[in-house]
């Protein structure tokens, strides 16, 4: 149903034949005319009293989470937003979350999740560079938010999302080129980027996400990403498009694992996500102290390289239930590739899979030109997954985007991760071009946290490099500078502007770093440090 419409994001016919050939292209679907605010629409017509959302002890059906967006939705009409107008979302995951989540994209604004846990400079920072014309918050102590609105140039409206009157649901649909949501992501230049996906982009990708994780009526979703976490997005809203049931599930049930597993049992969780170094103590549980996972027939886990030797300890545990390991970037709509794994994979390490409907991958060299089938190169993506770029910041925007040179007319994005083909049109993930790391999924560039360090008075250098596996994965920081700047006080300004996964347990200070012989930091000595130090 959610197929039917119009033909233009499919893929030219000649374009299609050719990379269908090489394998590189994922299936054609037209991706239709009805964006993901009409598709809910339906649904909520179909069964109003089906559960939708539920949350801690509350619980939401479709009629009443349309209801409670509608609201969302009409006082932001009401206070003038216009089409393509950014919306802040300062909550945690909670039902008023879901209810503006859905509010902002059915009255046509650009959805823009900002948590309040956040140093107020950081999202002071996210409001000024994406130009944001209303803030959604609910009522509590949100300080930085208070501080970080006090601060900003322009008065910025803000809306409670408890207190809003009925409203009738909003009259205009929105368009598939119009823009739906801006997720920040760190930026190696010190300066995070705010990385902006239309409405065809994300129902492209909610719909592959039906398909590859079978999601119908009878499917209850985990949504356990953090809101900031674009994969957040398809846990909260793809299972509304086909009648299935949303459970938000807070961050400190997830840090207590028996108390997850009992959350996925108490729900009747069928599909969740995880990524790997979670997933990993999740599994390490399991072994410990084995358990039936009731309904649960499908985890995907996402964002980081997932290991072969987990997969078999997995499947060792639990042949009934698929691993869908999921790639993408959040540039291109979160993800672009799915492996779909039923049992052990026949080949001595883990794949990306193939591309998602409407996806066209290719592997380029610096040119932007195709490598030989099977060479080493850089993962770039195009068609209807491709993102509008980086809000209000055309240099990086050029740098990471770029005119597709296969198909005139359309653009692809660099994704900066090497690649190579496999035979059956399968990807073979090869590690960054660059200085980004993973920290229990959150992405990070290490010229972020390290511009911060250098912004302190007598730091004349510095490095943080990234030590230990899995969960215990953590940065530690060293810098070069006077005895009398206290570590102590250098985690205390970073921490007052970075979000807390990235902010450095440890910052060593030495009298100087070590250098390689052609004088660059020498990492590799660092990171030997960092382990040692513990
Ligand atoms: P997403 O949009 O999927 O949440 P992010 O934008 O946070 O992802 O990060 C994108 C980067 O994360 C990719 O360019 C890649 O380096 C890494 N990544 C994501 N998924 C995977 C995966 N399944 N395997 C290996 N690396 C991955």
């Amino acid at each position: 149903e959610p197929d039917a419409g119009h033909q233009d994001l499919t893929l030219p016919a000649e374009d299609e034949t050719r990379h269908q050939v090489h394998g590189l292209a994922g299936p054609a679907r037209p991706v239709g005319a009805a964006m993901f605010p009409e598709l809910f629409a339906r649904r909520v017509r179909a069964h109003p009293e089906a559960p939708a959302v539920s949350h801690g002890g509350r619980s939401w059906t479709y009629r009443e989470l349309d209801e409670r967006s509608d609201r969302v939705a009409g006082a932001l009409l009401a206070a003038g937003l216009v089409a393509e107008d950014v919306v802040g979302v300062v909550t945690e995951r909670t039902l008023g979350w879901a209810a503006a989540t859905l509010g902002v994209l059915k009255a046509g604004g650009v959805y823009l999740p900002i948590r309040p846990r956040f140093p107020a400079d950081r999202i002071r920072t996210q409001l000024e560079v994406a130009a944001v014309r209303f803030v959604l918050s609910e009522a509590g102590s949100h300080d930085s938010l208070d501080v970080a609105l006090a601060a900003l140039g322009e008065p910025c409206p803000r809306l409670l999302i408890e207190d809003l009157p009925a409203a009738a649901a909003p009259a205009e649909s929105v368009a598939p080129g119009q823009l739906a949501y801006i997720y920040f992501t760190s930026g190696s230049t010190g300066l995070p980027k705010g990385a902006m996906c239309e409405h065809a982009t994300l129902v492209n990708h909610l719909l592959a996400k039906v398909d590859d994780l079978d999601l119908d009526a009878g499917t209850a979703v985990a949504q356990t990403a953090s809101q900031c976490f674009d994969i957040s997005l398809w846990q909260l809203v793809a299972p509304l498009l086909v009648g299935g049931r949303v459970r938000i599930v807070d961050t400190e049930t997830q840090l207590d694992v028996p108390a997850f597993l009992d959350e996925l049992a108490a729900h009747d969780i069928g599909v969740a996500q995880l990524v790997p170094s979670y997933f990993e103590v999740l599994v390490t549980e399991l072994e410990r102290r084995p358990r039936d996972l009731g309904a649960l027939r499908a985890v995907s886990v996402t964002g980081e390289a997932l290991k072969l030797d987990l997969v078999r300890r997995w499947f060792a545990r639990h042949p009934g239930i698929a691993l869908v390991n999921a790639y993408g970037a959040t540039e291109v709509g979160d993800d672009t590739m799915h492996e779909v794994l039923t049992g052990e994979p026949d080949r001595p390490f883990v794949t990306v899979g193939r591309s998602l409907r409407n996806v066209r991958t290719y592997i380029v060299d610096a040119d932007l030109r195709l490598v030989p089938l099977g060479s080493p190169g850089e993962i770039a993506f195009a068609g209807v997954c491709v993102g509008r770029g980086y809000i209000n910041d055309e240099e990086r925007t050029r740098q990471a985007f770029a005119p597709d040179p296969h198909v005139p007319g359309e653009r692809l994005y660099r994704t900066g991760d090497f690649g190579r083909w496999l035979p059956e049109g399968r990807i073979e993930f090869l590690g960054r071009r660059d200085q980004q790391v993973k920290i229990r999924g959150f992405r990070i560039e290490i010229g972020e946290i390290e511009g911060r360090l250098l912004e302190l008075p007598g730091v004349r250098g510095c490095a943080v490099v990234v030590d230990g596996d899995g969960e215990a994965r953590k940065l530690v920081g060293f810098y070069a500078g006077p005895p009398e700047l206290a570590e102590a006080d250098v985690r205390a300004h970073l921490a007052a502007a970075l979000p807390d996964y990235m902010v450095p347990g440890a910052c060593h200070r030495m009298d100087a770093l070590p250098l390689t012989e052609n004088g660059k930091v020498d990492r590799k000595v660092l990171a030997e440090l960092a382990a040692t130090l513990g």
